[in-house]
């Protein structure tokens, strides 16, 4: 039957049979959204989108399933609350099902959840719509506004080998007008945040153009070191952030030769090289490492036919493959300690 054949038959339907039906279907639609959810922690937590050749459930989710970003990233953040508070994870379940709760709303909450506050919040929002969630928040949460004025994302600019200004991804206007290679910027909406700044100096390696929203302490303490360094821009702050935490774990650079990085770099087109089974490139271009594809450990060199960019999704499934699972799970737990 033809859709137009199918809308004209439901013009018997009463107004009784038409609200049940679509109540049905949309109960029908929860169920299988609450169902996607549970899925996608299994798959998350298997890390399946690795072997699939993408970076992450999130780059699965839109390039691999094709749904929008905003929707890729509430039933990321609906999967994130149900792993990290697993005691409400029965009632948000059931709650999605009954259509108490919405992924939206979740996402609405998530960055601002914590062990002391889950519960209260959960509460809160159950039944509500997004724009009384909106309100809840701006009451509970302190500077709620400044911290939606700011939207995250993050961007991911050419490498050395390309030239300065030469991006396919950055806008054309700013394109044209900026130095885009080693930089990382903050877009930000609002005046709470400093406005973007070129940087100094050129340093060679990746770039990241990010837009973050600091909650809390964080934006605090973003706003104090702006104010203790004027003339340092934030991607100085951040830079000098990484830098003491980099240190504080005592963790080299690379022990790749600097020339060597920028020609792997170049050779890759500053994308992660992990092909999967049914031949998919991984299109990730954030936090790119160079691999080695004999590791060190069994005796492998740095010469460049040795090394490749991969992901860090990527990097870890190879050391998986090399070491085993266990052996690697281990040592980033040790790592961490
Ligand atoms: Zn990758």
């Amino acid at each position: 039957m033809q859709v137009a054949e199918k809308i004209q038959s439901l013009e018997h339907l009463s107004q009784v049979e038409l609200v049940a039906a679509l109540d049905k279907y949309l109960g029908t639609e929860r169920r299988l959204l609450g169902c996607f959810i549970l899925y996608l922690i299994e798959f998350d937590r298997r890390k399946i989108f690795r072997e699939l050749g993408f970076s992450s459930s999130y780059q699965w989710m839109t390039s691999g399933l094709g749904l929008s970003e905003s929707s890729a990233v509430r039933r990321t953040n609906a999967a994130r609350i149900m792993v990290r508070f697993p005691h409400l994870a029965e009632r948000i379940f059931s709650e999605i099902l009954n259509g108490q709760l919405s992924v939206m709303v979740l996402s609405m909450i998530f960055a601002h959840m914590n062990n002391e506050n889950c519960v209260e919040l959960i509460e809160n929002i159950s039944g509500k719509n997004r724009l009384e969630v909106e309100k809840f928040l701006a009451n509970r949460i302190e500077g709620y506004h400044a911290m939606q004025s700011t939207r995250a994302w993050m961007r991911i600019l050419p490498g050395p080998s390309k030239p300065s200004g030469s991006s396919e991804i950055l806008e054309p206007s700013r394109a044209s007008s900026q130095h885009v290679q080693n930089e990382v910027v903050f877009e930000a909406k609002s005046n709470q945040m400093p406005a973007p700044v070129a940087p100094a100096t050129q340093v060679p390696g990746p770039a990241i153009r990010l837009a973050v929203t600091l909650v809390g302490e964080g934006a605090r303490d973003l706003l104090r070191l702006r104010e203790l360094y004027p003339y340092r821009d934030p991607s100085q702050i951040i830079n000098d952030a990484l830098c003491m935490m980099r240190k504080a774990r005592d963790l080299p650079a690379s022990r790749v030769p600097k020339a060597i990085q920028r020609k792997i770099f170049a050779r890759d087109g500053n994308q992660c090289t992990f092909v999967s089974d049914d031949g998919r490139r991984c299109s990730e271009r954030g936090r790119l490492q160079i691999d080695h594809i004999l590791p060190v450990a069994k005796g492998g060199d740095d010469r460049p036919e040795n090394l490749r960019l991969l992901c860090a999704a990527h990097n870890q499934l190879m050391a998986e493959r090399h070491f085993g699972k266990d052996f690697m799970r281990d040592k980033i737990i040790s790592a961490k300690h």
